[in-house]
């Protein structure tokens, strides 16, 4: 077999791999490239090769990258992977086209607020805190039925749901948590998986990976 030319061709590998095992279709995962911190002159690149599903952690940062290479490249889907403020609710409505962090009513409030506003529906995971882990975002696994209760009657178009499990420790077990929660509530997309362990999400389900420093190279 050939060595793939760059990071993303081996991920791309990676992907169909672990799709044909799970006999699953790799065109129902999507490749989320997260490229926080990294510059434009390192995401230029990969917009090169193809991809156009990208993530950010932060509103600000987001801002100062990504309208310009929006402008430019229009198909370009930029993703907030990261916890959000209320009062910056509206900024990412604006600019982002799916949000993974909704994690909690004064956030649902904020957000239809913002969508009402700007006339804009962006599909939405809910988050949840699938180790419960006291420093993490995303609700509590009790918590969670009466805040998807509120998204639908609030009327964000509610995409599935999302978790970071907890780190060093195997992640299938969390996921295969997650996809029974989504299953339970009657949800279909999955964001879950990252560098680390993108193809155990996948055997479990996973429709969104949330891919960083595979692709970028490690973070500073
Ligand atoms: C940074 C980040 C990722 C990507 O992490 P890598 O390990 O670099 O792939 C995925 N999801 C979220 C929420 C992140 O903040």
């Amino acid at each position: 077999m050939m060595e793939p030319e760059s990071s993303l061709g081996a991920v791309r590998e990676k992907i169909a791999a672990a799709a044909r095992i799970a006999r699953r279709k790799d065109s129902d995962i999507t490749l989320i490239a997260i490229s926080k911190t990294k510059p434009v002159a390192e995401i230029e690149p990969l917009i090169a090769q193809g991809q156009r599903v990208f993530g950010e952690n932060r509103v600000q940062e987001a801002q100062a990258k990504w309208p310009e290479l929006k402008a430019r490249y229009p198909d370009i889907e930029l993703h907030l992977v990261g916890q959000l403020q209320s009062n910056k609710a509206e900024d990412a409505v604006a600019l982002f086209d799916a949000i993974h962090s909704v994690d909690r009513p004064s956030l649902v409030t904020a957000l239809a607020k913002a969508m009402d506003k700007l006339g804009r529906r962006i599909p939405c995971f809910v988050q949840v805190n699938i180790g419960a882990e006291e420093q993490k975002g995303g609700c509590a696994v009790a918590d969670l039925p009466a805040l998807l209760a509120q998204v639908r009657e609030a009327g964000l178009p509610l995409a599935g749901l999302m978790c970071v499990p907890p780190a060093d420790i195997e992640a299938a077990p969390f996921f295969a948590l997650l996809a029974k929660l989504a299953a339970d509530n009657g949800l279909s997309g999955l964001s879950m998986g990252m560098s680390g362990d993108f193809e155990t999400a996948i055997t479990l389900g996973a429709t969104h990976i949330r891919v960083g420093s595979a692709l970028f190279g490690a973070r500073d």
